[in-house]
C-alpha cells in the first residue's frame, strides 16, 4: 500500500456495476489456512477472479508473483494455463527495464506508462468483455501492450493532464504512514547512465499546480510528493507553502542537489520536513562525471548548508558502489565528503552495490562481484565516521537483481524453479552458476 501505481491500478479496477477490483499480497499473512492467495477485502480466492493485474517494481517482485500463482492452483507459465484461467497483465517499473523476463507469466504486459493499457482494459470490462482469450484479442494493438510474448515499444504517452495521480486512500498502517501520495512529474530531464527515469519517458511532463492543490482531498493530514524529476516542478515551492497553509505535512520522494534552494528548504522546513534526501550516487566526483550526474560535490555540501540554516538537522545521503574502474580513491573521496557533512548535519548514508540494469547506458558494465563488493561495503562501514548511520542493501541482493535483470524469456524454466526457494541463495548459485 505504499506503491502509488499499485494503488492506482487498484483504484481504476473498481467500475461500479462492472468490476470489483480486490487487494491480494504476495506474503502468506494474506493466504488463507490452506495456503491459497486471497483478497483483503472478503477472502476471496485469488484463482477465482476473472483478472489478475499484477504490479511488478523491480526484479525480486518476479519469484513471489510466480508462487502466489502457483499457490493458487494455477500454472505459473501462460502457456499452460487454460482459456478458462483468469486473464493475467503484468505492468510496473520493472518493464522500462525488462519486459521480456515478465512475457512467459502474463497475457499481456504493459510496458511503460500503464494509462493506455489501463483505459483499454477498463473499456473492455465495461462493454461486457470477459475471457482470457477474449481480453487479450481485445488488448492486442494498444499502444504499450505487449500481446502473445512479442514485446512492445515502451509507452511514454501520458500526457500532462494525466497528473497528478492522487493516491484514493491513506493507509497508516503501511511503510509510509498517514502521507496521502501523489505523483506531480513524470520523466526526467537528465541522463544519469545507470538510471532508468529517463528511459522511454518521453519530455519530462509536470502537473498543474493549481491542479495538484485542488486534487488533494481535505481528509489528507500529510503529502508525499513524488516523482524522477520532482525538484524541477515549476510551482513545488508555492504547494509547499500551500499544504503548510492548509496545515497539512509534506515531503519529498528526494531533492537534486543542484536544485537545493534557500527557498525551496524553507519551505520544506515549514511542512514539516526534518530529513533532506539526497542523492550523491556516485561516490567521487569522477564517477559521477563518468555517469552523467550532474552534481558537485559542492552541491552536495551546500544542500547540508541549507538544511542547518532552515533548521532540518538531518540529511540522508544515498551512495552507490561497483561502478566500472571505481577505486578505493573513489571511496576515500566518499568518506572524506561524509565528514564533511556530517559537521554540519546529523547524517544517514544507505550504501547499494550498483546493479547494471538492462535498458540503461551501463547494461553493458559487469557486475562488481559478491566478494568484491562484500570488501567494498566493509570498507565503507568501518572508515565512515561512528555517528553516522548507515544503511545498505547487500551484495547478494543486489546480484539477485543483476541475475534476474539479465534473464529473459529463455530463462523462464529457471525463474519458476526459483520461485519454489527464493530466499535460498544456495538455490540461486545452483541455478545461476553463469552469473557467478
Ligand atoms: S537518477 Fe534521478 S536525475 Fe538522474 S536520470 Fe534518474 S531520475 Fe533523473
Amino acid at each position: 500500500m505504499s506503491s502509488l501505481g499499485y494503488i492506482w491500478a487498484w483504484q481504476q479496477l473498481n467500475i461500479p456495476d462492472v468490476c470489483a477490483g480486490l487487494r491480494y499480497f504476495a506474503q502468506p499473512p494474506w493466504w488463507d489456512g490452506q495456503g491459497m492467495p486471497t483478497s483483503v477485502e472478503d477472502r476471496y480466492p485469488l484463482a477465482a477472479c476473472d483478472v489478475i493485474a499484477c504490479s511488478i517494481s523491480y526484479e525480486l517482485d518476479l519469484p513471489p508473483l510466480v508462487r502466489m500463482l502457483q499457490s493458487a492452483g494455477l500454472a505459473a507459465l501462460a502457456a499452460e494455463r487454460s482459456p478458462e484461467d483468469p486473464f493475467v497483465i503484468i505492468g510496473g517499473p520493472l518493464t522500462r527495464a525488462n519486459q521480456r523476463v515478465l512475457l512467459p507469466f502474463a497475457d499481456v504486459v504493459v510496458a511503460g506508462d500503464g494509462e493506455p493499457g489501463m483505459r483499454r482494459l477498463r473499456e473492455l470490462l465495461s462493454s461486457g468483455v470477459v475471457g482470457r482469450c477474449s481480453l487479450t484479442e481485445g488488448m492486442t494493438g494498444t499502444m504499450g501492450v505487449s500481446v502473445s510474448g512479442t514485446p512492445a515499444a515502451l509507452c511514454a504517452c501520458s500526457p500532462a493532464s494525466d497528473l497528478p495521480i492522487v493516491s484514493p486512500v491513506i493507509a497508516p498502517a503501511s511503510t509510509l504512514g498517514d502521507l496521502c501520495l501523489v505523483e506531480l512529474a513524470r520523466g526526467c530531464p537528465n541522463q544519469c547512465a545507470f538510471c532508468l527515469g529517463h528511459r522511454g519517458n518521453g519530455p519530462v511532463r509536470f502537473a498543474s499546480t493549481q491542479t495538484v492543490m485542488s486534487s488533494i482531498p481535505d481528509y489528507a493530514p500529510a503529502i508525499g510528493l513524488t516523482g524522477a524529476a520532482i525538484s524541477y516542478h515549476p510551482g513545488l515551492v508555492e504547494i509547499l507553502h500551500w499544504a503548510a497553509s492548509t496545515g497539512r505535512r509534506a515531503g519529498l520522494s528526494s531533492l537534486r542537489a543542484d536544485h537545493a534552494s534557500k527557498p525551496l528548504v524553507e519551505a520544506l522546513a515549514r511542512v514539516g520536513t526534518n530529513t533532506l534526501t539526497v542523492a550523491c550516487d556516485g561516490p567521487s566526483q569522477r564517477i559521477r562525471d563518468d555517469i552523467r550526474k550532474g552534481i558537485t560535490t559542492d552541491h552536495i555540501l551546500a544542500c547540508a548548508e541549507l538544511a542547518r540554516e532552515a533548521r532540518i538537522h538531518a540529511m540522508k545521503l544515498y551512495v552507490m558502489i561497483g561502478f566500472p574502474g571505481e577505486s578505493l580513491e573513489d571511496l576515500r573521496e566518499f568518506v572524506a565528503l561524509t565528514n564533511e557533512l556530517a559537521r554540519r548535519v546529523s547524517l544517514s548514508v544507505s550504501i547499494s552495490p550498483l546493479v547494471p540494469k538492462r535498458s540503461t547506458g551501463l547494461e553493458a558494465a559487469p557486475f562488481a562481484g559478491l566478494t568484491e563488493l562484500k570488501h567494498r561495503l566493509q570498507f565503507l562501514k568501518s572508515s565512515l565516521d561512528s555517528g553516522i548511520r548507515i544503511s545498505q542493501v547487500s551484495a547478494r541482493e543486489s546480484w539477485q537483481q543483476y541475475v534476474l535483470t539479465r534473464c529473459d524469456e529463455s530463462d523462464a524454466g529457471r525463474v519458476v524453479a526459483l520461485s519454489e526457494a527464493p530466499e535460498d541463495f544456495a538455490v540461486w548459485r545452483t541455478l545461476f552458476p553463469d552469473f557467478l
